[in-house]
């Protein structure tokens, strides 16, 4: 639009520099114009006067002639006649062979002047109304003369001589300087054939120029038979540039054979100089103009552009960084909220009415009521806002967003509004989260390692120098090869180590070694932590002391397969062996012994002497029981105070029999307990044997036990091998 404007401004400064010119230009030409006509009115008139002084001479010739005194007469009119017209130097008669018989000045008389244009023209036209108009000649004192001729004819109609006047071109000087209105306006009069003769300003190379030339603005005007024509463009007389108005002298009462031009010119650089000054002057205003404008312009579109840059450097950061930007207007309580904004609260900017504090229904309970406190405490105290609350966003999703925002205004004390951002912070919180709850799991029960990926220890926590006796400061910087036990080998830690790298983690017990060298079972669990590009960058180990846990399997264990008041094995542990012992020896053709052995009236030593000796006999039993038996056979306590002897690989019942009175017999000494009470006991045992009492486990008991019944039965203190009648007296005991 600069542009246009200054274009248009140019366009119209030319064209009024154009209009200028033309309208100077015309005006000029109509002022040259009045002036030639000025000059040609003053000349007509005194061509007419002089063609009438003229014709009166020639009227008066025959009077002097008729008169004595005649040519005194002549003379004296003559001189008289140049006194009243002062543009006449001479006056002259001719007689027809060319000599002077009359004139105002002695001089001249008798001179013969045949030759001079001005005798000639006359004769050879002999037209007595014709008024002859010479060419212009120098005369001796250097100056243009002209002649206004008139033919003389006698009384026949033959040629009798001219009258002529010599005409003084110092009025006519007067008369073109007269009209001059400028320092370069040049006032020319100019015979009809082309010759100069009168020049104001003088100017002596002009005077008696030719300007017959074709190409002249006087052969022009000459050829265009009008009686006034301008003209512009170079001037043939001078050379240069002008504004030339020409004018014919032909004055209608004069008939004269040849015209008087009349050219008034100006110098049209000098005419149009003031102009040239204007437009100069214009063109140098208009260049500034230019200038200015176009510095301001630049200016203008630096600061745009800084401006745009600025706006989209923030734009950029503010994107980045995931912050919107925010204003609320205090007074008339209107937010306005760019894109950003909308995306952090998950809200279409083209359905939600921000006026409408629809977002504040964003936030969760009694979250509003902390952003109102805190924006009127930041109003009230005109202090800058800095708040964190929740909100629950249309995606279902919980967010923290964290407000900062400071009051604008006219005045310190007279905010008008409010200029925010807000930021998403959820991931900060969360990772401050985490990273607390790191940091305390770090310090928990289990001894904790952090390698980087080289192995390099970085970092142990305080259970970590508890388990293994090294402090933080003496593990840092070593790998974990020193918790080494050396009890297992390298197959083992290369499986550990292709499932670290393959899964990511490895569990497993391990045996490792304390600073003091003892080695202990833990349970270790090693992670590999991975950077988002997946390459690993930190490892952490996990350890967990597990030799208490081992020795409370083994104790479990122990519980499951043995009687905790003997230590002898429990029913349990003797059906197994029992299973393993019946299939041993069916694979080997051996025989085995299943004895059940009872004490006789226990009850009454617990009554006696009370349930803990009750305890230590039952103790001090097992261990005679275990006296009387291999290494191979088992002692089992099954029952309150009954016990299972298992003898494996016996050649006949014979062998079992041995045992049966081996116990028996041991049984019977009397028991010295750790409590000082002597004790005498004595014992009932049955005997199976298999696989001739049967070949189960449900045969060989049942039959152990029937047996062992025929003995109390038949009085306690005694053992019985299992026979046909064994089962009957047990029946019979049970009925
Ligand atoms: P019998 O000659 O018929 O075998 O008579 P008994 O007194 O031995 O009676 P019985 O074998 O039927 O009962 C065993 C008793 O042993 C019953 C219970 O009071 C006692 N008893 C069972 N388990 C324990 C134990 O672990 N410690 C102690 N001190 N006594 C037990
Ligand atoms: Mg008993």
């Amino acid at each position: 639009m600069l542009a246009a404007g200054l274009s248009g401004l140019g366009l119209y400064l030319v064209f009024n520099q154009q209009n200028e010119r033309e309208r100077l230009e015309a005006s000029e030409r109509d002022r040259l114009i009045t002036q030639s006509k000025v000059i040609e009115q003053n000349l007509s008139r005194q061509l007419v006067a002089i063609d009438l002084a003229i014709t009166s001479i020639v009227g008066n010739l025959p009077y002097w002639a008729g008169l004595p005194d005649g040519q005194k007469q002549a003379v004296r009119q003559l001189k008289s006649l140049e006194d009243s017209m002062p543009s006449v130097r001479t006056f002259l008669v001719l007689n027809a062979q060319g000599d002077v018989i009359l004139s105002n000045r002695d001089e001249l008389m008798q001179r013969n002047f045949s030759q001079r244009e001005y005798f000639q023209a006359p004769l050879r036209s002999l037209n007595p109304r014709v008024l002859f108009v010479s060419p212009p000649f120098k005369s001796v004192l250097n100056t243009y003369l002209f002649n206004l001729t008139h033919v003389v004819l006698d009384v026949q109609g033959k040629f009798a001589g001219v009258v002529s006047v010599g005409v003084d071109p110092v009025d006519i000087e007067i008369l073109l300087n007269s009209v001059r209105y400028a320092d370069d306006m040049r006032s020319m009069l100019v015979h009809g054939d082309g010759k100069v003769f009168v020049v104001e300003p003088p100017t002596p190379e002009l005077l008696g120029k030719d300007l017959s030339a074709a190409d002249s603005f006087f052969s022009q005007h000459l050829a265009n038979k009008h009686t006034v024509s301008t003209f512009k463009g170079t001037a043939y007389s001078s050379g240069d540039e002008r504004l030339p108005a020409l004018r014919t002298i032909q004055p209608a009462a004069l008939q004269m054979d040849k015209p008087l031009v009349i050219a008034v010119s100006r110098h049209l650089p000098t005419l149009f100089s003031h102009l040239q000054k204007d437009a100069i002057n214009q063109f140098l205003g208009y260049l500034m103009l230019v200038l200015l404008s176009g510095i301001a312009t630049w200016w203008y579109q630096m600061g745009r552009t800084r401006q745009r840059l600025s706006a989209q450097r923030l734009k950029l950061a503010t994107e980045a960084a995931g912050v919107g930007i925010w204003e609320f207007d205090l007074k008339t309580k209107r937010y306005h909220w760019d894109a950003s904004m909308f995306e952090l609260f998950g809200l279409d900017p083209n359905k939600v009415n921000l006026n409408n504090d629809d977002w504040l229904q964003l936030t969760l309970p009694g979250e509003l009521e902390r952003i109102k406190n805190a924006t009127r405490v930041a109003i009230d105290q005109n202090q800058p806002f800095d708040l964190t609350f929740k909100i629950l966003r249309p995606d279902g999703e919980v967010r923290y967003m964290r407000n900062r925002a400071a009051l604008f205004g006219e005045s310190q004390a007279n905010s008008s509004r409010m200029i925010g951002t807000t930021e998403d912070v959820t991931e900060r919180k969360m990772k401050e989260a985490d990273l607390r709850i790191a940091a305390i799991a770090f310090n928990c029960q289990e001894g904790m390692v952090v390698t980087d990926a080289s192995m390099n220890i970085l970092r142990v926590n305080r259970a970590f120098s508890d388990l293994f006796g090294y402090s933080s400061e003496e593990a840092i910087g070593q790998t974990p090869r020193v918790l080494q036990s050396g009890r297992h080998d390298q197959a083992f830690y290369q499986v550990m180590w292709a499932d670290i790298i393959g899964k990511g983690v490895w569990q497993g017990e391990v045996w490792n070694r304390r600073k003091n060298g003892e080695v202990f079972p833990e349970w270790l669990t090693i992670t590999a932590v991975y950077d988002s590009a997946g390459a690993v960058t930190h490892y952490v180990a996990t350890h967990i002391d597990i030799t208490l846990r081992k020795a409370a399997e083994d104790e479990i264990r122990h519980l499951a397969f043995y009687d905790p008041l003997t230590h002898l094995p429990n029913r349990r542990l003797l059906r197994d062996r029992l299973q393993h012992a019946m299939a041993q020896a069916k694979r080997d053709g051996t025989q085995l012994g299943l004895m059940f052995v009872d004490l006789d009236k226990f009850k009454p030593v617990n009554d006696q002497h009370g349930h803990a000796v009750g305890d230590q006999l039952l103790q001090a039993v097992a261990h005679r029981l275990s006296t009387c038996v291999r290494e191979s056979d088992t002692v089992a306590r099954v029952g309150g105070d009954e016990f299972v002897v298992l003898l494996s690989m016996i050649t006949g019942a014979l062998d079992a029999v041995l045992v049966a009175e081996k116990v028996h017999s041991v049984l019977q000494q009397v028991f010295i307990l750790p409590d000082g009470a002597h004790v005498n006991i004595s014992s009932s045992a049955g005997i199976a044997i298999y696989p001739e009492h049967g070949t189960t486990e449900a045969e060989l008991t049942l039959c152990a036990d029937a047996a062992m019944y025929q003995a109390k039965a038949a009085g306690r203190d005694r053992f019985v091998v299992f026979d046909g009648t064994s089962l009957q007296s047990a029946e019979a005991n049970l009925t």
